[in-house]
Order: structure tokens, then sequence, then C-alpha cells
């Protein structure tokens, strides 16, 4: 066979429609621990030996003549701006155009796209991809654990796969899968028989862990050996801060009969459902996580995640409730990051190292997260330009760049609690980003994290103890509470929570 012509290109973006800022081009174009937009040849270094899905195809598919044309990201916010989603779509369309004869196309998407003009963004740009390169040639996208998959994305791809793990160990790897069913693809004349089923409810990020029960054997049983026919299944379980109308979980199976793929889907949808009584949401009162922590005796840390201000799902990082009750709680040997507020980096790098400075801390944004400011006088202990590598299972080797940081002990009679700041949104799922900043994370008696499940990834095997706690932030995962306006009628808001029903000053926006 001679080598396969494949263009490939990624495009990704987790939209949270509740968060208090849009995205825009520029957010796309800088590297945050993934490298900024890039073109061209320029992708195959970039992106060599990453754990990200285009990196894992890069290496799997190295024998066939491989057309990079752009890759891009930006950090989870609110909806994309129609400059940045139409100037990047076309940046893969028009590279396709001119790319000459092709036997196929791999997207890196990530599925949860929401752009200001369309809901179902992957949707769209399936469809423009589609148009360009007509209706036969083989197009396989791989996709976000956390995608809200839609009947678009499914009829215009020739095939999708999904990561299987949340911490995200396996998103190089879900790259090679992409490989796979685009080989499959090419051995054969006639398309894949698809089925796909949405599920009726909706799952907190927080109850979505892959390394716990009940989603741990559910997720280990895609592993199990396909049955002769199937070619490839799938489960998303979604992105629930998305007011959209596919928002939710959802499972797919590809192979090369219709009835044997309408089964398959069938019985992962009825696996999915048997464990919905059991995915509970386990967060703590900010008081009680703080007192809790405190009195745990064992060796490590007690780790509190802080899991509705988690910059990776589109939160402001700056809320200040965790950071308050650690306080007010008395912690000693506590430590907070990343607390996103440039101005307060700026002002204790113009302040210098070993200033002490009164600084009014996060909580910009009291309409969205409900939280204020942290007044207090800090000493600034140790300054960084925020250039670091990460060294964890999900981000090793990636270059964080989160511009001027600082680490700030609170001045208080009674606790000792130190807070990094950054002046870039960033997740708190690699140790680095303490031990970066000179502290190191076993040393702690209490580590509060911005992250909802991905700092399990690094941070349990040192904890004592991990606890998920109920904070303010832009990332609800308490999802019966949430003004929703957009959703399917019926849709149950978490597992065994109450059906949504559009208000009539909320009428539902058509599917489109
Ligand atoms: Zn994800």
């Amino acid at each position: 066979m001679k080598r396969p012509r494949i263009a490939i290109a990624g495009f990704q973006h987790e939209t949270n429609t509740f968060a208090p800022f849009a995205t825009a081009w520029e957010d796309f174009v800088k590297a945050d621990a993934w490298p900024g937009l890039t073109r061209g040849e320029a992708v195959r270094e970039a992106f060599a030996d990453l754990n990200i899905p285009i990196s894992g195809f890069l290496a799997a598919a190295r024998d066939w003549d491989l057309v990079p044309l752009v890759w891009a990201s930006a950090e989870p916010a609110g909806r994309v701006s129609d400059e940045a989603f139409d100037r990047i779509t076309a940046m893969i369309c028009d590279g396709i155009a001119e790319a000459g004869p092709l036997d196929g196309v791999y997207l890196d998407l990530h599925g949860a796209m929401v752009a200001e003009s369309h809901d179902d963004g992957e949707g769209e740009i399936l469809r423009r991809v589609r148009a360009v390169v007509g209706p036969d040639l083989p197009l396989v996208a791989s996709l976000d654990f956390h995608a809200n998959l839609t009947a678009a994305m499914v009829d215009q791809a020739s095939a999708l796969t999904v990561f299987r793990s949340y911490p995200h160990f396996d998103m190089a790897e879900t790259g090679v899968r992409a490989w796979q069913l685009l080989m499959e693809l090419l051995g054969r004349d006639a398309p894949l028989a698809k089925a796909w089923r949405q599920l009726p409810f909706l799952v907190p990020l927080v109850a979505q862990a892959t390394t716990r029960p009940p989603l741990d054997a559910v997720f280990a049983g895609l592993d199990a050996p396909l049955a002769d026919g199937l070619v490839s299944r799938d489960i998303a379980m979604g992105f629930p801060p998305a007011d959209i109308h596919d928002a939710g979980c959802t499972v797919l199976a590809y192979g090369r009969s219709a009835e044997q793929v309408e089964a398959e889907a069938e019985r992962l949808q009825d696996a999915l459902l048997a464990v919905e009584p059991g995915l509970e949401n386990p967060l703590i009162d900010e008081a009680e996580a703080v007192s809790l922590a405190m009195a745990c005796e064992e060796p490590g840390p007690a780790v509190l995640a802080d899991v509705q201000d988690n910059p990776g799902a589109g939160a402001s990082s700056d809320t200040t409730g965790l950071l308050r009750a650690l306080v007010d709680g008395g912690a000693r040997g506590a430590a907070v990051a990343c607390l996103w507020h440039p101005e307060a980096a700026s002002a204790a790098h113009e302040a210098g190292l070993g200033a002490r400075i009164p600084l009014a801390l996060g909580g910009r944004y009291p309409k969205a997260t409900g939280s204020r400011p942290f007044e207090a006088d800090v000493e600034v202990e140790a300054l960084s330009d925020g250039h670091f590598t990460c060294t964890g299972a999900m981000y090793g080797g990636c270059q964080a760049a989160l511009g001027p940081m600082a680490r700030l002990r609170v001045l208080h009679p009674e606790a000792e609690v130190r807070v990094v700041v950054t002046s870039e949104r960033f997740q708190c799922l690699d140790l680095a980003v303490f031990r970066h900043m000179g502290i190191e994370p076993r040393e702690q008696r209490v580590l509060a994290v911005k992250s909802t499940v991905h700092f399990l990834a690094d941070f349990e095997p040192i904890a004592a103890a991990v606890l998920f706690v109920d904070s303010p932030g832009a990332h609800p995962c308490r999802l019966d509470r949430v003004t929703y306006r957009t959703l399917r009628p019926g849709l149950r808001l978490g597992p065994g929570g109450p059906p949504f029903e559009p208000g009539p000053e909320r009428p539902v926006r058509p599917a489109h």
C-alpha cells in the first residue's frame, strides 16, 4: 500500500458558558502549558513526545505522509469569539483545500467548544471540513473525555474516539486510537456503521473520576477485547457547565453492521444507567474540610480540592472562600495554588522579596462567583517569571508559562497560610507548581488546589487525605442549583437529580 497522505490539525476549547469572561483570538495564540497557535511543519517539533492527542497520532503515523496544518488551544473560559472560531477553522479548511490529493483528515478536537454563534462548535468545524473534503473522504477526530457529543459531530465525522481516563492520562493514546481508526477506514471501501446515545442525566465533573468507583470499572470495560465486527466504542462523560441543548453524557460505537453497533451503544448506555445511583457528589463544607484536614494525623498533606474554582473547567481561579476558611480556621503549614491575580503578582514583584504589603487578593468576579477579595497583609517570600517544566503523569515535559508569579505568606497571629499567585490561569494539577515556588508539597500539612479531578494524578499518591470542598466558583458542581435555560427538557440535573424544566420566561432555544 502506498503511504497514506493525511492532513492533520488541532483546535481545542472547553467552553464554560457560565464563565465571567469570553475566549478571544489572542487566547489561542499564546502558549500556556501547551504550545500556542502553531502552523505547518512546526507542529511536528512543537508536539513531539507530549501527552496530547496529536502527539500520539504523529508518533503512530510516522511512516505516513502527514500534512500538518495548524494546532491551537486556549484555557477553558466563556464562549469562543466568532473571530477566533472562523479564523482557526478557516486555517484548517484552507489548508485542506490547498494540500492537494489527500487520503484522509485527522483532527485533534475537544468536543465541548461553544462559539458565539455556534452552540455546537465541533459540529460546525466538522461540517465545514466535510464540505471541503466531500462526503466520502475518511475524517477522524479525537475528543476529550468531557466532550458534549452531538448528532452533527457523529454525522459529519467518519469516526470519533474519546479519552478514557479522568485524570486524562491517555490523551496521546487517544491520538493513537484515532490513527488506528483512520487505518481501518483506509482499508475499507464502505463507511463504518455508527450508533450513539445521549444519557438522560448530567454528571458533575467532581463525580467523573475514572480512578474511583463506580466509573473505574465502566471505563476498564472499554478496553476489553471487541466482539468480532465491532471496531470501536467510547463514552464521553460530558461537560455540564455548558448551557446548551446537547450538554451531557453520551456513548458511541462503530463497526461493520448497524445491528451490532446499536446493540453495543445500548449496552454501554445500560452500564452507565446502572451506576447512576453510585455517582455520588462528595462535596463538603469549607470550614469542615479545614478542620478535618488539620485533624489528619497520617503522614503527608491533606489535599483540599477547590473544585468549583477550577480554571481547567473555565472558572476564574481567584475565589477566596477556601483561603479565608484556612486563615479563619487557624490552619498551619497550609499552601494554596494557583490564585490568578496578575495585579497582585505585579505588586509583589514591585515590592520585592521580603517586603510586607497590604493586598486585596482575588475575588474580582463577585457576580459570577459570589466571592469577594481577601484583604490581608502578606510577606513576599518568593518570586518567579512563571516558567517551569511540569513533571506529573498528565503534563510531564510541558513547559508552563504563567507570567510573573509570587509566593505570599498571609501575616496572621495564628494561621500559617501561603498563597501561590499567578498572572495566567492554570489548573493546579502538577506538583511542580509548588516546588517551582520553593514549597515542598510533601512537607505541608494542607494543600489547597484549584482543580476538580486532574490533581489526583500527581497529588493523591503523596496525600494523607483528599477532600472535595464546596466553595464558590464559576464551575458549578451542584447542578440542581444551576440556572440553566437551554438544556434538553427532562435531562436530570446530576445523577438522580431533578429533571430540567424550561420556565416560561426561559424558552428553550431550538436545536441546530
Ligand atoms: Zn477534559
